[in-house]
């Protein structure tokens, strides 16, 4: 999907300085953001988060629905950009149908993954299809790439063979990065790990924690235990590094939640609209090079073709300039 604010703030991620080395546990609240376009949708956004930037890599959650789409055209976001990042397209109910610059055009369903790398440049469309179901509910999560791969070709992944892990009354579907033995086939470029986990009915489950990793746990549903602790529905729970397991539990309805982690991004990024970068002359660039392709110029980013419409306009670049911050 689009970041779809229609006046989005350039925002610091990355860097170290939001880093717990030791166990912690500190309760993000989401934001709602709408969704232009997509009548009465609006998106929970957990990071970037004033008091968290980024859990290892991941630098943007959103999660979405459950929305009634049985009596109208459904989600529909035209053509836009990505830079520097990966785009984790997971639904929890309903059908996307993704295009991209490259050509790829791929339908994506409950447990099955669309990741895309934009690497130095893509532009793609989601839409529902004419023939969608009429829930439509997922979570929408970004990838930030290492500099050193930050600007590699583009490429787009489907993976519909995705492993489970299970212990006690948990079920996890190991999306990206490997969880208790078991490794996604997706393409990472930093130690990760995302996982999709349900929990039976007052039930509970351990899993096995990579220790060097900081870990969050987003609440897709009521009902979420983190060692035992109740977390809000749409609320991410932050919990540092240096943890070798974590319980995870159910209520009265079980619990569905997203497990995230990932080696602490060292690096400091600047994120604007749909682009990753590294300080506010790139996002500039890459905004005035989108501008020029939708006024048929070749640049980084081809047109999608098969997209019936006009691609997304930028949005006004923010007055406020921000420069990455000084590590101490
Ligand atoms: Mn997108």
């Amino acid at each position: 999907m689009s970041n779809l604010e229609r006046k989005p703030h350039e925002t610091l991620a990355g860097g170290l300085c939001a880093v717990s080395r030791s166990p912690t546990r500190r309760v993000l609240e989401p934001r709602d953001v709408p969704l232009g376009g997509v009548r009465a949708m609006f998106v929970r956004r957990t990071l970037p988060h004033r008091d968290l930037p980024t859990v290892g890599a991941w630098c943007f959650a959103d999660d979405y629905g459950p929305s009634d789409v049985g009596a109208t055209s459904g989600m529909n976001v035209p053509p836009h950009p990505h830079t520097g990042l990966q785009t984790v397209t997971w639904l929890l109910e309903g059908e996307v149908h993704h295009q991209d610059s490259l050509g790829s055009d791929q339908r994506v369903r409950p447990g099955q993954l669309n990741l895309m790398t934009a690497g130095r440049g893509i532009a793609h469309a989601e839409t529902s299809p004419a023939d969608h179901p009429p829930t439509l509910r997922g979570v929408q999560l970004w990838v930030a790439l290492p500099d050193g791969e930050r600007h590699v070709a583009p490429h787009f992944e489907h993976h519909d063979r995705l492993p489970v892990v299970a212990d006690g009354a948990l079920s996890a579907t190991v999306v990206v990065g490997e969880l208790a033995g078991e490794r996604s086939p997706a393409t990472a470029y930093t130690p990760l790990l995302g996982a999709d986990v349900s929990v039976g009915v007052h039930g509970s489950g351990r899993l096995p924690l990579e220790a060097g990793f900081e870990h969050a746990v987003l609440a897709l549903s009521d009902g979420v235990l983190v060692d035992g602790e109740p977390v809000g529905k749409a609320a991410m729970v932050y919990l540092g590094c240096g943890r070798s397991d974590v319980t995870l539990g159910g209520g009265a309805e079980g619990a569905r939640l997203m497990l995230l982690g990932g080696a602490p991004f060292e690096e400091e990024l600047l994120m604007w609209w749909n682009f990753v970068g590294r300080d506010h002359d790139e996002i500039v660039a890459f905004r005035s090079e989108w501008e020029a392709s939708r006024g048929g110029a070749e640049t980084r980013f081809a047109s999608v073709r098969g997209y019936d419409g006009p691609a997304l306009a930028a949005p006004e670049l923010p007055t406020v300039r921000l420069r990455p911050r000084r590590r101490r």
